[in-house]
């Protein structure tokens, strides 16, 4: 039996992007969300392997020094053909300079020094891990994932990070060429097609306590 979230939470981020996507998602259920950053609350390092690690420690930390629950997402790039890389390092690879058009030469680079011309050779998945942590310690942990094809050159200018790198399996769009409504946008309006917006209907459906009034997108 999943635990419900039925009163505020601590959005453990320090990214005010993050915080703001996280609100819109949770104010339609009705929870109130305070960021790590508002509350003065150190940023704990991510030293996970995995997505699910890292969103872990984050809502672990949070909930441990409110004493309330909190809320943590984890997310990145994973292609087939650099052995999951960058992975959980995908932030890291854009640099201090958050420069995601060198991140994705970098990808290009190293798939075409692996001869990965053909779209099969080019798979990837971006993965969205999320975690409500209690601070007796209970903890909820939800995964969303999107596969496709990294295209080249980059197309689209809509989104972020590497956007304009990813085809999702049955479009001929990137996301970066996709409205936010169509790549994150939530049923009856979109069809949840991110990684983010599969992990949080994950969450929706399991953890918080009635239907969104549907007008909402992710
Ligand atoms: P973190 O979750 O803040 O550690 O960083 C996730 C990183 O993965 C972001 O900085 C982006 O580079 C990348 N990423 C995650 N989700 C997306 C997405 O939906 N589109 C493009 N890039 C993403």
């Amino acid at each position: 039996m999943n635990r419900k979230l039925t009163g505020p939470v601590v959005i453990a981020t320090h990214n005010p992007g993050k915080l703001a996507e996280m609100r819109a998602l949770l104010s339609p259920f009705g929870i109130e969300a305070r960021s790590a950053a508002e509350l003065g609350l150190p940023e704990p390092a991510e030293t996970g392997k995995t997505f699910a690690a890292n969103a872990r420690i984050k809502a672990l930390a949070a909930a441990k020094a409110t004493g309330q629950v909190a809320f943590a997402d984890d997310s990145g790039l994973v292609v087939d053909t650099l052995g999951g890389a960058p992975g959980v390092h995908s932030a890291r690879w854009a640099g201090p300079e958050r420069d995601f058009r060198a991140a994705m030469n970098k990808i290009q680079t190293l798939l075409v020094e692996r001869g990965a011309h053909d779209p099969a050779q080019r798979r990837a998945h971006f993965v969205a891990a999320l975690c409500l942590a209690w601070p007796d310690g209970h903890k909820e942990e939800f995964e969303g994932r999107v596969d496709g094809v990294l295209v080249w050159p980059p197309r689209g200018d809509k989104g972020f990070g590497y956007d304009p790198l990813f085809q999702p399996d049955g479009f001929d769009r990137t996301f970066g060429e996709m409205s936010a409504e169509e790549k994150h946008g939530l049923p009856p309006r979109g069809q949840g097609l991110s990684h983010r917006a599969r992990a949080f209907m994950k969450l929706a459906q399991a953890c918080l306590p009635h239907e969104p009034n549907g007008s909402r997108s992710l």
